[in-house]
């Protein structure tokens, strides 16, 4: 779960870290209004669900309140496309306005989960900013990583070693081992998965402050923590992914053209493995869990018809918890109530399989079953040829 940069500012406030002062509006009124707060010159900034904002003009420093009206107006206005949002961008409905800071240095600053190690790895390097991703290329050298054993945590000589490797000394150096230690503090007791300062500067006046922050949290986590929904901009999100969430089914967006039903996320990745192999493209993959049922099935196959790039369905259900009769239903009642014409590969194992089977061929959809997962993938790559 991803949450705005305002908002992860604030939590990074809250355990100490410096932050520039920020208002958030929602209008471009409101934008004036806080520019005028802030003493007119200040930085305008697109909140959105990606970053690159920089490089795609969603950050600019304006010097007087129109101006920052007139910029707002502009955000506000179309969607913004950086190099992560993807050719479609994201609408800006919020945008903060701050105070403009006189930058000496810019640094970077992460925690993040290792998946290799299991454990959060602290990742900093003194080239930080816009051209982090270069940097990481180009000279991984200059990338400093640590990783975090969680029985003792993260330890203040190792925050130390951190700091010195970025060229910081005295005070800030000492000022940047307490921002660490604070920093890691929010990453467990927040249960991120991401924790980002890009950059953390200096200041001209030797303060240390976060000037852009990340943070996602951990969805198996949200329990946990009841102020987390009421966080979400649901403006930044598919709405085919709102109502996957509302069903509680894992909905994954991709880029090709094949529709894909799966139950479990590991049956998930073999079948777009297979897929692939025989040169198919998935457009998304949909994942009903272990013990769906047929009225699950049938909104997930909804879900999967109104992805307008769907030129075909794949259907791949081991039927172990679930009968296989059972998905055979929710398809034909899904199928059915759309009018869908579109090629169906059905391949299901398990219980009740020939029951399955026979619903699906006696159902007059354009509907397949294939043998086994190979003969499925090809058939419905050869369908969609
Ligand atoms: P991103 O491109 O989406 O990561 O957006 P950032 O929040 O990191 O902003 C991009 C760049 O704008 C930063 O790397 C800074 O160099 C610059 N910037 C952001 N806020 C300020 C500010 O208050 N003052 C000045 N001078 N520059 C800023
Ligand atoms: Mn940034």
């Amino acid at each position: 779960m991803n949450i705005h940069e305002y908002q992860a500012k604030e939590i990074l406030n809250s355990y100490g870290i410096p932050i520039p002062r920020g208002m958030v509006a929602m209008t471009s009124d409101q934008v004036e209004r806080a520019a005028k707060m802030m003493g007119g010159r200040c930085v305008v900034k697109a909140q959105i669900y990606a970053g690159g904002r920089g490089k795609a003009g969603g950050v600019k420093l304006v010097h007087y309140p129109e101006q920052a009206q007139e910029y707002g107006k502009e955000l506000f206005s179309r969607p913004l496309v950086t190099s992560q949002t993807g050719p479609e961008g994201l609408r800006v409905r919020r945008i903060l306005v701050e105070e403009a800071v006189e930058i000496a240095r810019e640094f970077y600053l992460s925690i993040t989960l290792d998946r290799e190690t299991s454990l959060y790895v602290l990742i900093a390097s003194a080239e930080g900013g816009m051209d982090i991703e270069e940097v990481a290329n180009k000279s991984p050298e200059k990338i400093h990583k640590l990783l975090i054993d969680p029985l003792t945590g993260l330890r203040p000589y190792q925050a130390r070693k951190i700091s010195l490797e970025l060229g910081l000394t005295g005070t800030v150096c000492e000022d940047c081992v307490e921002l660490l230690m604070n920093l890691y503090r929010v990453c467990q007791e927040k249960d991120c998965s991401l924790v980002e300062i890009n950059p953390l500067v200096v200041t001209r006046a030797g303060w240390l402050m976060a000037m852009d922050a990340k943070i996602a949290f951990d969805d198996n986590a949200v329990y946990r923590h009841r102020e987390y929904p009421d966080m979400m901009d649901y403006s930044q999100l598919d709405p085919l992914e709102i109502t996957a969430g509302k069903y509680d089914l894992a909905y994954i967006k991709l880029t090709g053209s094949i529709g894909c039903l799966v139950n479990g996320a590991g049956l998930a990745m073999a079948t777009l493995d297979v897929l692939k192999e025989c040169g198919g493209e998935p457009a998304n993959f949909l994942d009903v869990g272990g013990g769906a049922t047929r009225e699950k099935v049938a909104e997930a196959f909804r879900i999967i018809l109104q992805d307008r790039d769907v030129k075909g369905v794949f259907v791949n259900i081991f039927g172990g918890i679930m009968r296989c009769d059972v998905i055979a239903h929710g398809i034909i009642e899904a199928a059915g109530a759309f009018n869908c014409t579109l090629p169906i590969v059905v391949r299901m194992d398990g219980s009740k399989v020939e029951e399955g089977k026979k619903l699906l061929r006696e159902s007059g959809l354009n509907v397949q079953v294939g043998d086994d997962l190979g003969d499925a993938a090809t058939r419905i790559v050869k369908m969609l040829g």
